[in-house]
Order: structure tokens, then C-alpha cells, then sequence
């Protein structure tokens, strides 16, 4: 599934040179975006990027100060939102407390003048769909977060939206039901076959859900890509350092030949990529290595004339899988790997103020230009 890759397939959601202005602060800043049919597409970025005022305006709740969006190749504009094909899950649910959980579900379809017999059957289908049959006659305030967030899910799919909208959906959950809630979403997206547009300002929470994500800042996207993508090949450092963690080594390009390029850190140590198709020769640049492409040995590594420098452990922080050692340069830089914790793998453990040498090879990282 990746119609973003198909030059002759038409997007479903178009956002084209969308600005919105509230007062004298520009919210959304000249923004273009193509979303496809039954994708699954975040809006990650931090507070105030944005994201939810983008929402809105699919929504039709607010209305763009300039630009145009379409939807399925209609223009929007002035069509209001009970009459968009579009339905959106809010962050605090807003169920009706004094309702039961199947009157809350058929509300809307009431409200449509929907016929009692294929608003129970619907009910059905949708308490059925988010496993929440047992719980048709509890009111609200008798069930879990999670329960909840089921609840407003079933409700806002029960109309049949062809675009479902979910601003921050699993932002009232714990961790643990988190987790759990976003491969729910994914199979529900799946089974009924719709477009999800979520928003969230967690980074992990986008990866594991979208197939594609769209990383905004003030305003603007920063990047549009597949989780992968974006994770292996960031476009800026401030990608790159909002999704995951990240070491950002600055030097300034010395020699380049096709897409391998010699670069003099601006920490003592040479670096040499096979991944410096963007940088020029004389420029400074940032190679952009994850933790986990990085190896932390005892021993001096056997070629250490390029990527490769001693400092001494400053961190250790053991996740059970895997354990983070940030590694201090002597001019202060600390740089990060992570190391798996596989019993197969027998090595002498580190301690805090070890000698360590850190090392990566020439393919680990992306060279950025900005
Ligand atoms: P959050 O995750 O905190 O909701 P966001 O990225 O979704 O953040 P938006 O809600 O889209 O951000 O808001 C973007 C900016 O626009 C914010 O600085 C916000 O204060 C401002 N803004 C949003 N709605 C209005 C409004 N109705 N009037 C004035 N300013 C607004």
C-alpha cells in the first residue's frame, strides 16, 4: 500500500497552499498536502505547531485565511460540517454522561433520522467492532479510560465517515493501554477500509500507527515520509532529532566524490559517509547517526582514522532490551549508542568513567545540509 508512490493516483484529501491567521499569528503557513484513500496519515509535531487547527479546517470548523482544500476533488469551501464526509474523534471523548453507551453510539444516527431498526443493528455492529457489547447499557462515568476511548471511536465511525479525524485520541490513556489501543486502531482502520488522519505530538505513537507521517513545525511541514523513511532518512536536523534520538555531528566538508564525503568534525575526529550526496565541498554539515549504528569498544578499533574516537562513559541507562550509553568526547560532545541486550552477545559491561571508543561505519548515517 503505498498510492504516494503512483504518479497517476489521485490523492483523496488535498491541502493546497492552505494559511490560516488568527489575529496578527500565522497558524498554518502556506501549507500543501496530498493524502490517498484509506491511508493512515499522522500530523506529528509539538504543541502549537499547528496540527489541530489543520484538523479543524478539514473538519469545517474553522476556515482557511487563504488556499483551498478539497476533498475526494471537491473544493470545501463553504460546505458545512455536518455535510463533510468526515467525522472527528475528540481528545476528551465529550460522550453525554447521563447516556448509556449504546445511546451515546446512536445519537448521531438519530440525529440523521436514521430508522430505530438500522440504528440497533448499526449499534450493534459498532459495539461488536470495538468489543464493547457486554457494555451497551453502562453510562459513561461506570467504564475505563480505555472504555471510553472505544465508546467515542464506535460513535464517531458510526456514521460512516469516509475520512475519520482523531485529535490526540490516545492522549487520556496510560502507557501500557496506549500501546495496545493503537494496533486496535490500526486493525479497526483496516476493517472498514477507512482514511484515518490522526494528530499527536508522540512520535513513537505515529510511527507504530501511519503509513506515512507529515512532521510540522510553526506552522509548515518539515517532512512528509513513510516511518522509515523519516526514522532512516530525515531531511533536517529538526527531524532528525524529533523522531528518536539522534547524534548531530557538525563538520565542514573537505573532500566529496559522487555520494562519499570526507568531513573534519568540529570534534577532533575525521568522519567519512557514503551517504554525502548533499553536502558541497567547504560547507558545514551535520552527519546524523542513531545510537543504535553506533559500537562502544574497550579496545581501539582496528581502522580508527576516520569515524571513530575515545571518550569516557558518562551514562548508562539499562531499557531491558537494550541499554543507552551517552559516551563524552573530551571536548564535552556526548554521543549516544545503544546496545542491545542479547545474552548471546558476551561482552565485558561498561561502567560509568570507562575509557570507551566509540565508532560507526561510512554507510550509518545521513549527511545533512540544514
Ligand atoms: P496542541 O497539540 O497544543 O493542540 P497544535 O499543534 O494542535 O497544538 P493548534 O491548536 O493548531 O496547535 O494551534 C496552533 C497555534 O494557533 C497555537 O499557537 C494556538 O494558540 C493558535 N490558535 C489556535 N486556535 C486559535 C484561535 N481560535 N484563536 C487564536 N489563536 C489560535
Amino acid at each position: 500500500f503505498a498510492p504516494w508512490k503512483d504518479a497517476d493516483a489521485r490523492p483523496y484529501i488535498v491541502f493546497e497552499n492552505v494559511t490560516k491567521i488568527f489575529g496578527d499569528f500565522t497558524a498554518v503557513d502556506d501549507l500543501s498536502l496530498n493524502i490517498y484513500e484509506r491511508e493512515f496519515f499522522a500530523l506529528l509535531g509539538a504543541s502549537g505547531c499547528g496540527k489541530s487547527t489543520l484538523l479543524r479546517m478539514l473538519a469545517g470548523f474553522e476556515h482557511p485565511t487563504s488556499g483551498r482544500i478539497l476533498l475526494d476533488g471537491q473544493d470545501l469551501k463553504g460546505i458545512p460540517p455536518y455535510m463533510r464526509p468526515v467525522n472527528m474523534m475528540f481528545q476528551s471523548y465529550a460522550l453525554f454522561p447521563h447516556m448509556t453507551v449504546e445511546a451515546n453510539i446512536a445519537f448521531g444516527l438519530k440525529q440523521d433520522g436514521m430508522n430505530r431498526a438500522d440504528i440497533d443493528t448499526r449499534v450493534k455492529q459498532m459495539l461488536d467492532l470495538v468489543k464493547l457489547s457486554k457494555f451497551a447499557k453502562r453510562k459513561p462515568h461506570q467504564l475505563s479510560g480505555g472504555q471510553r476511548q472505544r465508546v467515542a471511536l464506535a460513535r464517531s465511525v458510526a456514521k460512516r465517515p469516509k475520512v475519520l479525524l482523531l485529535d490526540e485520541p490516545l492522549g487520556a490513556l496510560d502507557k501500557k493501554l496506549r500501546e495496545e489501543t493503537q494496533f486496535e486502531l490500526m486493525d479497526l482502520q483496516q476493517d472498514l477500509g477507512l482514511t484515518f488522519v490522526v494528530v499527536t505530538h508522540d512520535q513513537e505513537e505515529a510511527m507504530t500507527m501511519s503509513d506515512r507521517i507529515a512532521v510540522m513545525d510553526k506552522g509548515q511541514i518539515m517532512q512528509v515520509a513513510t516511518p522509515a523513511e523519516i526514522y532512516e532518512a530525515p531531511a533536517s536536523r529538526f527531524v532528525a532529532d524529533f523522531i528518536g534520538s539522534v547524534n548531530l555531528i557538525e563538520g565542514r566538508v573537505m573532500a566529496k566524490e559522487g555520494t562519499r564525503a570526507e568531513i573534519d568534525s568540529a570534534h577532533g575526529f575525521k568522519l567519512v559517509t557514503t551517504n554525502g550526496a548533499p553536502a558541497n565541498e567547504g560547507e558545514t554539515v551535520w552527519l546524523s547517526v542513531r545510537p543504535e549504528k553506533v559500537q562502544i569498544t574497550h579496545e581501539k578499533p582496528l581502522d580508527a582514522s576516520f569515524n571513530a574516537i575515545e571518550g569516557e562513559v558518562w551514562d548508562i541507562a539499562y531499557l531491558g532490551d537494550m541499554t543507552l550509553y551517552n559516551v563524552k568526547l573530551d571536548d564535552g560532545k556526548i554521543i549516544r549508542t545503544s546496545v542491545v541486550n542479547d545474552s548471546r552477545h558476551v561482552d565485558k559491561p561498561f561502567t560509568w568513567y570507562d575509557r570507551a571508543w566509540i565508532s560507526f561505519a561510512p554507510d550509518s548515517g545521513v549527511t545533512l545540509t540544514r
